[in-house]
């Protein structure tokens, strides 16, 4: 069945015309509530979308690492992460590492990027860091997709600035809705201040559980306000298993319904931006 999605990915791109765009687009990961799916998302929509044959670079800014380590890093492995990248002594080409998938690149983090939140605080361009070091390598990549900490701070603002949309995973149960707003006002911000292009390309519902009856009220509920994906990524413990081996679900159990529902969410980000953009 995974197999039959990702050739139906395959085929379609095809009949669409390849790469879809010239320039890569910036994707942020972001939701300042904690343990909503971020970084399962981060790391599953990149390794999908990597099989898929576009060329994906996965940016951890999250100072915990799950990306980093779920993607089999080794902390401490490359000399260079996404702190020597935000502290000006590295380029993003600099600190890449190749993934186990031929199409998926990977830019780490370590528990000293808590630092950068300090260090920048008196730097002019502070909030511009992570912008200018992805527009030096857009053209590289189709997608590079950037998984947040969950806070609002200067790391969040940085992946929010660099980004073109914004994908927001919501734990399909009703106190995930509760920092929606907030999180929608820092984006506003975001958008008048320092990044007008940023826009939220939709709502992701994660964890989703059909015994529970709430989940189905959340979703309705979120779409009043946002686009909220026709994917709905259902709880699945392979998804929360693949981490412990350093593999992406796609590389642990394709056949899985979670494997499966980032295959399926991939397919519909690629016909949704085709749509959106043309394909010359
Ligand atoms: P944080 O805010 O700490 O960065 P997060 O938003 O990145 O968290 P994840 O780390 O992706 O969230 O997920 C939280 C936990 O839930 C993890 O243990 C993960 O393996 C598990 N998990 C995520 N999505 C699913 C799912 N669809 N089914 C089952 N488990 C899941
Ligand atoms: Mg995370």
């Amino acid at each position: 069945m995974g197999e039959y999605l990702l050739n139906s990915i395959r085929s379609r791109q095809k009949t669409l015309g390849g790469r879809l765009q010239q320039m890569g687009i910036v994707v942020a990961i972001a939701n300042q509530k904690g343990g909503v799916g971020k970084t399962t998302t981060a790391v599953n929509l990149a390794a999908s979308l990597a099989v898929a044959e576009q060329r994906v670079l996965l940016i951890d800014a999250d100072p915990q690492g799950n990306a980093s380590s779920g993607l089999g890093y080794v902390r401490g492995s490359n000399p260079n992460d996404l702190y020597a990248v935000l502290s000006g002594e590295a380029t993003l080409s600099d600190s890449m590492i190749q993934t186990e998938l031929p199409y998926l690149r990977l830019v780490a983090s370590n528990p000293d990027l808590v630092g950068a939140e300090v260090e920048l605080i008196g730097a002019e361009d502070r909030a511009f860091r992570l912008r200018n070091a992805t527009n030096a390598i857009r053209d590289y990549f189709d997608y590079i997709i950037i998984d947040c900490p969950p806070s609002l701070g200067i790391l969040t603002i940085n992946a929010l600035v660099a980004a073109d949309t914004v994908i927001v995973p919501l734990q399909a149960e009703y106190y995930g809705m509760e920092g929606l707003g907030f999180l929608m006002g820092t984006i506003n911000r975001v958008r008048s201040a320092l990044n007008s292009d940023l826009r939220v390309d939709g709502v992701l519902i994660t964890m989703f559980d059909p015994r529970n009856n709430l989940s189905n009220q959340v979703a309705a509920e979120v779409s009043k306000h946002f686009h909220v994906y026709k994917t709905i990524i259902p709880r699945n413990v392979r998804l929360a298993e693949a981490p412990s081996y350093g593999k992406p679900v796609i590389l642990y159990d394709a056949g899985s319904r979670g494997a499966q529902g980032y295959l399926h969410l991939a397919r519909e980000i690629l016909e949704k931006h085709v749509n959106n953009q043309g394909v010359e």
